[in-house]
């Protein structure tokens, strides 16, 4: 089913992301991973797209195993990064061959090591020209893109990043889906300024609950998002006791969440890192 469709629902959208694992056996213990959501009932499960080689491979057999296997509706993402056009498209041909109906089409960070993006020969150099490519190719894919509530952090700022966002949109993107972020603060201005430029599809926020205190301040640092004081403050105190900072990242993502629905949001995305159990948490409290 094409997530246009499911966003059109009474209820919100329950979305996790999952990222392909490195080795067979790591696909295998994904696989059971999300069978274990199915009572869930997740309105979709997507996997990010990775720099290259065998990861990729494995993006496009879980969205096509989980969707017909196990009846789960997916949602590929797929990057820029090192592919020409050819490349980008015999890569749609089989995501649409596998039966898959929605593509997030980004345009992907640049490789370790380098400062800036380089598109690859004959490629893009921004998402919006992925998503005008599959609309211009015909390609039968219900396309979302990405957003950021606090700017992209290549972005000057962001009155800048908006404006780009909304030439993305008009390309032909149905839905947007938000980085991270931790404060609601963040995220309903920026909704507001983007209706205010006639972004008028739905924005379904990402949220993350912290499970790791290193691992989202790495996280943080590289995509940009802040941690706000309070939530800082709260990790810093259980910092040694690992489920301890788990809970609390639980009790954040509850709150933070629970607010979203209350002002209407048409659904949440967690960012799993592969560990569903606190998304699960979060879900459970949501009694969603
Ligand atoms: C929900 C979500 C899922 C993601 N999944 C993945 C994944 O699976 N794999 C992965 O590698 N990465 C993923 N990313 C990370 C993403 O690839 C990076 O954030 C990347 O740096 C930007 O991708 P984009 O699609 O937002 O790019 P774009 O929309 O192209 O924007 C990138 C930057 O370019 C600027 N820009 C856009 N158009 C123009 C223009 N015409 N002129 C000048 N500047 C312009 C924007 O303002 C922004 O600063 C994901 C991010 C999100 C939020």
């Amino acid at each position: 089913m094409r997530i246009k469709d499911l966003l059109g629902g009474a209820k919100p959208v329950v979305s996790f992301e999952f990222f392909p694992p490195k080795t067979d056996d790591g696909v295998e213990k994904l696989y059971r991973a999300v069978e274990a959501l199915k009572p869930c009932r997740p309105s979709f499960v997507s996997v990010t797209y990775g720099a290259g080689g065998s990861t990729r491979d494995r993006t496009l057999e879980l969205v096509g195993r989980i969707k017909h296997e196990l009846g789960i509706e997916t949602m590929a993402h797929l990057t820029c990064v090192g592919a020409s056009q050819t490349q980008l498209a015999a890569t749609l041909e089989k995501l649409a061959a596998a039966g898959v109906e929605n593509v997030l089409a980004l345009r992907g960070d640049p490789p370790k090591g380098e400062a800036s993006f380089l598109p690859a020969e004959g490629g893009f150099s921004h998402a919006s020209q992925l998503v005008a490519f599959i609309r211009r190719e015909g390609y039968p894919f219900c396309v979302g893109a990405a957003c950021y509530p606090e700017g992209h952090p290549e972005a000057p700022d962001l009155t800048a990043d908006l404006a780009h966002l909304a030439t993305k949109v008009e390309a032909g993107v149905e839905f947007l889906i938000s980085q991270l972020f931790f404060d609601n603060q963040d995220f309903f201005p920026f909704v507001r300024r983007a209706r205010s430029l006639g972004i008028e599809v739905p924005i379904l926020p990402g949220l993350m609950p912290v499970t790791n205190v290193s691992q989202v301040q790495r996280f943080t640092k590289m995509c940009g998002a802040r941690i706000p004081q309070e939530l800082q403050r709260r990790l810093s105190i259980v910092e040694r006791d690992p489920a301890a900072v788990v809970a609390a990242g639980v009790y954040w993502t509850t709150v933070q969440a629970q607010q979203l629905l209350d002002h209407g949001v048409p659904g949440l995305h967690f960012y799993t890192l592969n560990q569903s159990s606190a998304t699960l948490a979060v879900h459970a409290a949501l009694g969603l």
